[in-house]
């Protein structure tokens, strides 16, 4: 399966950035080895979609509502991300669950609401140094893939530690190789044969220098990125060290 090089922009992105980052991606993007996804905020996706169109580069969300449609000031539904162009969503990334309190009931009832419009989901796990040093990261990621994602799963898991978005910590080949591992045999057990198909990204301060060696470690399916995705020639770097 094709790795997926996927850019969570999170609160950044303004029309002219947004504009500056996605061209050159258009014009980048052809013959690579990967699949590419971009997440802007909200009020880029129409624009990034828009400026994408013809383009293999997807678009995504970083986050929807579990109902369809309602009162809830100020929230977006999937079915809203999917007009506005969106065919992916990032749901219970670490800085939603902290800043928000997101739960894993929370972001199963999302990942449900996310597939059931059509896009296809990235869920996030991942443990925080804390929770390393105590030794405790299988149970935290254990306890989070067996909350967060529904019955009969399909789509994307991402592995991030927390202490290594954002830091320039990455976490080593070995730990990456342990926990990917672990994840690929607990998405066996929770989803049966079909656990062996999902793409297990790693997101943690991946850049073009660290890239190459990170995803050619087994059951890595992919990056998650955050700082390296808001520049083209950055994310294009990671996206050319991809394996076919
Ligand atoms: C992220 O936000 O998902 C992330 C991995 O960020 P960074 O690449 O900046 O560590």
């Amino acid at each position: 399966m094709r790795q997926l090089i996927a850019g969570n922009w999170k609160m950044n992105g303004l029309s002219e950035e947004a504009a500056a980052i996605v061209g050159p991606l258009r014009r980048g993007a052809d013959g690579l080895a990967c699949d590419l996804l971009v997440c802007p905020p909200f009020t880029q996706i129409f624009t990034v979609a828009h400026i994408l169109v013809g383009s293999p580069v997807a678009v995504g969300g970083q986050d929807c509502h579990p109902n369809e449609k309602g009162a809830h000031t100020g929230d977006i539904s999937a079915a809203m991300l999917r007009d506005a162009g969106a065919s992916w969503v990032i749901l219970g990334h670490s800085e939603r669950r902290q800043d928000h309190h997101e739960t894993d009931a929370l972001i199963q009832a999302k990942t449900h609401a996310a597939v059931a419009a059509g896009l296809a989901p990235i869920v996030c796990v991942g443990e925080t140094a804390a929770q390393r040093v105590a030794g405790d990261q299988n149970k935290v990621v254990g306890g989070q893939l067996a909350g967060s994602l529904p019955p009969g799963f399909s789509g994307v898991v991402a592995y991030e530690p927390v202490w290594a978005i954002g830091t320039g910590k990455t976490a080593t080949e070995a730990d990456v190789a342990a926990m990917h591992l672990f994840i690929r045999e607990t998405l066996v057990m929770q989803l049966g044969q079909a656990g062996e198909g999902v793409r297990i990204l790693y997101g943690g301060s991946v850049r073009p220098a660290n890239a190459g060696s990170l995803l050619a470690v087994p059951h890595v399916g992919g990056a998650l990125v955050g700082g390296a995705s808001l520049k083209a020639e950055e994310f294009l770097g990671i996206a050319k060290a991809a394996k076919a």
